[in-house]
Parts: C-alpha cells; structure tokens; sequence
C-alpha cells in the first residue's frame, strides 16, 4: 500500500477492532471510545526571516476525555497531517490507560521541517501555536498538557509554558501546562531518558519470561542480544544506550541519510557524536555503510528496534525481517499487514501503545511536581539517610562487624528525584508487561500482543466511561 492510501487512524482502528471482539462491551460504547471527540485544526500566518509571510498548518486533537487533563506529545514534521494526529491522540488514550496515567489521549503536529527554520523562526512557530490553543482553550493543567514528541524537545516546551504563563498571569498551576520541560522551568529529572529507560524496562520484562523466550528460541536475558535500532533521537539514543549498558550487542544504528552495521557492536554515543560532527551517520570508521538506511531494518539480529517514524515496517519488507523480536519505540512503525506477516512467522512485536509509555508516565510524575509545588525526595531524603545511618550503626555495634564503605553509601543513600521516578517507571512499565501477558496467556484465541494490549486498554477506558455513569 503507498504512503498515500494509508492511513494511520484506520490503522489504528483496524487494531481496535480486532482486540474489541474479545471484549464483553457494548457496540455503541466501542465506537465511542474509539472516536476523536475534538478536533482543532488552524492555519495562522509567520513571517519569516527573509521578511516572507508563510501560512503554518497546524493541529490539536483531543481524543478522549474520559479522563482529564488530555495528554500528548507535539509533532514538528513535514508529513504532519490531521489523519497521523488523530491516530497518535487514540494511541495515547490507550496508552495511558495501560500505564494507569489518569489522562485522556491528545496529540498535536505542526507541518514544518524544522531542520528547514532558524531558531528565532521555530520559537514564533511555537508561540503563535501557544496562543492558538490558549483562545480555543485547548491547553491548560486541567484541560490538555502536550509534551515533546518527533521534532521537539526541552526548548520548545519552554517556550510554550513561558506563552501560556505570560497569557495566564496569576495562573498558580500553569506550570503544569506543558510536560518535558528543561528542570529549570518546572521539569522533573529523568524525563529525557523516559522514554528509551521505558522501552528497555518493558523489553527486560519481556526477555525475562521463559516460556515467551522458548518459543522464540533465545536464551533469556538482554546480555549478548543483538540489538537494531532505527533513529538516534531522543528515544532511539536512550533505547540505545540502556541496551548497551545493560550488555546488549548494537549490532545496527540506523538514522535517515543511512545505517552502519557492526556484527562486534556500535557505542551509540560515538556514532552520535561522529554524525554531529560529519553531518552524516555514514562512513564511520570500523563499520558497514548502508546507503539505503531502510535496508538496515533487514540485517540480523535479535531485537530490531524501529524508534523513528510510522510505518517504516509493511506489507513488503516485513517477510525479510529477520528480527525474532520487534520492539516499537516509535508510534505506528508497523502497519496491520506487517503484524499479519509477523504473527504467522512466530516473531513477537512488543507493541508501541505501552512500550513507549516511558515518557508520558514520566510526564504524569512531572506534572504532579508541578502541582504540589515541591520536587520529588525534597521531604523523605534527609530523613531516609539518617534513619538507614542509624541502623546501620546498630547493626555494627551488635555484630560487631564494619560495613565497607561503598556498601554503606549504598545502603545509608536516601532517595534523590531521579532515583525516584526511574523506580517509578520500572514499577509501571513490569507492571504493565505483566498484565498484558496475562491477557494473553489466559485467552488463548488472542493472536498478538499487540491485541492483548488493546484488550487491556479497552477493558479500562469501558469501565471508566461506566463509571462516570453516561452508559448506564
Ligand atoms: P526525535 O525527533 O528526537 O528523533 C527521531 C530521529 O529519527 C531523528 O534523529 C531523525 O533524523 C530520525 N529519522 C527520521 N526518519 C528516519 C528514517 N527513515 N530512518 C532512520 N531514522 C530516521 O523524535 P523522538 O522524540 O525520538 O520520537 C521518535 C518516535 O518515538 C516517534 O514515533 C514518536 O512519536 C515516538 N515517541 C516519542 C516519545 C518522546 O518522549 N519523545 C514518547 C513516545 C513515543
């Protein structure tokens, strides 16, 4: 199917659909959930620094307000549209429901390349979005909290909060209107990595059962797999980085000018500045260049990890993907005819729905900081510390033993932020492994993961819009 016939929220429904029919809900309660309930598209006018007026195309969509605020990312990319946004503010809808973050999906996309603005023109773009949402009131800490996502990152969200702020004087949450933010607008420590840290803890869970391994035929366990993984962005360089570290092989890196191969093992901190540097991921010294970067995705390995954009894995080069685990770090990577071809293959795909939930998990915890005003560890740190020192010491005095030194930092240390809300989200992200392989392991009819996942999520957006009582 070309780029141009797909759709993505068709996509999405089709997933929705298949997963519905292991469902006990009610037609019409379905079609809701699956519907967008608000839609906001806007076109408004920037001059740029060539003193040209360009007319940007923007959007916002609210998928569900089954649960408030709304949360989701905001997408800065040529290929925005309002068909890819609306699948994105159904994603996190489900999303969030897996992960028990009690919001309801949104999502919103600018269509610009933003390799193709200056600075000073991005920051307008941005501001001049800002203030669209703030008139329609789609924006706001009860309302709807956007948050980084393709193309964006610490800068604009703070250029988004500090708009908000200035249109909303007086505001004592504002703060919380916007996620991602850098630590000192209101941010929370560890939401960069969130999302990469979020797709190996939910890879690691996955690796660690070994009757889903057996069937695969790997050993449990991250050491020694062979790992590819597509985009050097914020979450395919964090993917990267907790997969090495944690003694996984980057046998593959892949970015859009191209990919390197290296059956030894890449360090994608290397490749990430050499690119910086040489402007291309391309030629780097004891690889393999990969002119056509999407023929990467077809190398060997053990855990192909597309972490870019939608649907780079179809109906036609899906049959010689030779992955036995595909774990979506991106939204959308696979189409429907990908997940057919991988079902009766055997290959398992990690579904992106909560795989990547990392970052709005770490979101909800960086809103919740800006609500309560205080950050995270500020009250418990001191006290832990002192509490472990002096059982420690009793300990010694009654044994009669010396702890060694750097186990007694370990033991007496009291928890910072980061420690935090990275025990946080390794919490939600085992938890919500677990849960989705229950579904699927106690009803046997269930074709994938993916829809084990759906299930999960539909079971408790239904029960929440029965709760609220308007489905009697
Ligand atoms: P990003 O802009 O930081 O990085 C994306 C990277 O992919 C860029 O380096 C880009 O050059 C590269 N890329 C683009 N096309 C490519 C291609 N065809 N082949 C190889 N590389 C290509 O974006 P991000 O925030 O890392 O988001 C990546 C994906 O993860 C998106 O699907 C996004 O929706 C999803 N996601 C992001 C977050 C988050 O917290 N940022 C959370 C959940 C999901």
């Amino acid at each position: 199917m070309s780029n141009q016939q797909y759709s993505f929220f068709h996509s999405v429904e089709k997933s929705f659909d298949k997963a519905a029919k292991f469902t006990k809900w009610d037609k019409g309660l379905l079609e809701q959930i699956k519907a967008c309930n608000s839609i906001y598209s806007m076109r408004f006018p920037v001059k740029m620094d060539d003193g040209r007026i360009e007319v940007i195309e923007a959007y916002r969509v609210q998928h569900s307000q089954h649960k408030t605020p709304c949360k989701g990312g905001i997408r800065f990319s040529d290929e925005v549209n309002q068909d890819e946004v609306m699948a994105l503010a159904s994603l996190m809808t489900y999303k969030c429901a897996i992960v028990n973050v009690p919001f309801g999906g949104a999502k919103g996309g600018i269509r610009i390349n933003p390799r193709n603005h200056s600075s000073y023109e991005l920051e307008k773009i941005t501001r001049r979005y800002t203030a669209e949402l703030v008139k329609k009131n789609f924006i706001g800490p009860g309302i709807d909290v956007p948050a980084p996502d393709y193309g964006t990152g610490e800068r604009e969200m703070a250029w988004i909060v500090d708009t908000y702020q200035s249109l909303k004087p007086g505001e004592i949450d504002a703060a919380g209107c916007v996620t991602g933010k850098p630590i000192s607008q209101g941010g929370v420590n560890g939401r960069r990595e969130a999302t990469g840290l979020g797709v190996f803890f939910g890879v690691r869970e996955v690796c660690s059962m070994k009757d889903v391994m057996g069937k695969l035929g790997l050993e449990t366990g991250i050491k020694g797999k062979r790992v590819i993984v597509q985009g050097l962005g914020n979450v395919g360089y964090h993917t990267a980085k907790f997969f090495r570290e944690n003694g996984a092989i980057l046998v593959g890196l892949a970015e859009y000018e191209g990919a390197l191969y290296n059956a030894d093992g890449l360090n994608e901190e290397d490749v990430f500045q050499y690119r910086k540097k040489t402007g291309s991921i391309l030629n780097f010294p004891g690889a393999t260049s990969i002119a056509h970067s999407a023929e990467a995705l077809e190398m060997d390995c053990d855990i192909l990890i597309p972490a870019a954009l939608e649907n780079v894995v179809n109906g036609d080069n899906a049959p010689r993907i030779k992955a036995k685990i595909i774990a979506e770090a991106a939204n959308g990577p696979l189409t429907p005819e990908a997940d057919e071809v991988f079902a009766s293959k055997g290959v398992l795909v990690i579904p992106d729905m909560y795989l990547n939930a990392g970052g709005v998990t770490v979101s909800y915890f960086e809103w919740l900081k800006n609500l309560s005003h205080v950050r995270y560890g500020r009250m418990e740190k001191r006290f832990t510390e002192n509490m472990n020192s002096h059982i420690l010491s009793q300990i010694e005095e009654l044994s009669g033993k010396q702890v060694g030194q750097k186990e007694k930092q370990f033991i007496m240390h009291g928890p910072d932020e980061i420690d935090l809300v990275h025990s946080g989200l390794e919490e939600t992200m085992i938890s919500a492994t677990r849960e989705i392989m229950d579904i699927w392991k106690n009803n046997p009819a269930i074709p994938d993961m993916r829809t084990a996942a759906y299930v999960c999520a539909i079971n408790k957006v239904a029960t929440s819009y029965t709760e609220l009582g308007i489905f009697p």
